[in-house]
C-alpha cells in the first residue's frame, strides 16, 4: 500500500471526504489545506485574518502561507500522508517537491478525482460552506480550471496520476479508492 499520496480534483468533487475515510484506514495523516485554513480563521490568528477575504472570495491564499502550514506538518510527522487540497497550483507543486527533497520522501500517487461540472456545483450548493454560495462557487471552479488542472498534465508526465470516477456514493467511490490502492 502506498504511503504518500496527493488527492487532486474539483472542490465538490469529494476529496475532503474520502482523504478523510482511507486516512484514517490506512493510519495515514491526512493534510487538508483547507481544514487547516478554516481552523485558522475560525481561531481569528493573524494567519486566519490574514486568509478569510481570499477564502470568502474563492481566491487562492499565498504560496508562502500554505507551504509554511505544510511544512510545519510534514516536518513534524513520521510516516505516511495524504495532501488533500495542496498543491493547487504549480509553483506549490515545485515547492512541495523542494520540501519533499528535503525530508528524503517522494510522492508516491496522485489521485485525480473526476465528476462532472453540473454535478459539482449541486453537491457544493447543497454543502452550505461559507464559501458555497452560487457565484463564489462558479470562480472556484474557474480557479481549479486555471491554476490546479494544469497539476493533471505535471503529474501524469511523472507517471504519478490515477484517475477516479467520482460519482457514486460516498460507500461506492471509497470502494473504488480501496481497490485501487490495496
Ligand atoms: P478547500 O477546503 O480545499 O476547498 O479550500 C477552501 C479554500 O481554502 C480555497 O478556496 C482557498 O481559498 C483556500 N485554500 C485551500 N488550500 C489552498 C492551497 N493549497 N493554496 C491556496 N489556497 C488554498
Amino acid at each position: 500500500m502506498k504511503q504518500r499520496l496527493l488527492f487532486l480534483g474539483p472542490p465538490g468533487a469529494g476529496k475532503g471526504t474520502q482523504a478523510q475515510l482511507l486516512a484514517s484506514s490506512k493510519g495515514l495523516l491526512h493534510l487538508s489545506t483547507g481544514d487547516l485554513l478554516r481552523a485558522e480563521v475560525k481561531a481569528a490568528t493573524p494567519l486566519g485574518q490574514e486568509a478569510e477575504a481570499v477564502m470568502a472570495r474563492g481566491e487562492l491564499v499565498s504560496d508562502a502561507l500554505v507551504l509554511a502550514i505544510v511544512r510545519h506538518r510534514l516536518e513534524r510527522h513520521n510516516g505516511g500522508w495524504l495532501l488533500d487540497g495542496f498543491p493547487r497550483n504549480l509553483p506549490q507543486a515545485m515547492a512541495l517537491d523542494g520540501l519533499l527533497a528535503e525530508l528524503g520522501q517522494a510522492i508516491e500517487l496522485v489521485v485525480l478525482m473526476e465528476l462532472e461540472d453540473p454535478v459539482l456545483l449541486q453537491r457544493l450548493l447543497a454543502r452550505g460552506r461559507a464559501d458555497d454560495n452560487a457565484e463564489v462557487i462558479r470562480h472556484r471552479l474557474e480557479v481549479y480550471r486555471e491554476q490546479t488542472a494544469p497539476l493533471i498534465a505535471h503529474y501524469q508526465g511523472l507517471g504519478l496520476l490515477q484517475p477516479v470516477e467520482a460519482n457514486g456514493t460516498v460507500e461506492e467511490i471509497s470502494a473504488r479508492l480501496r481497490a485501487l490502492l490495496d
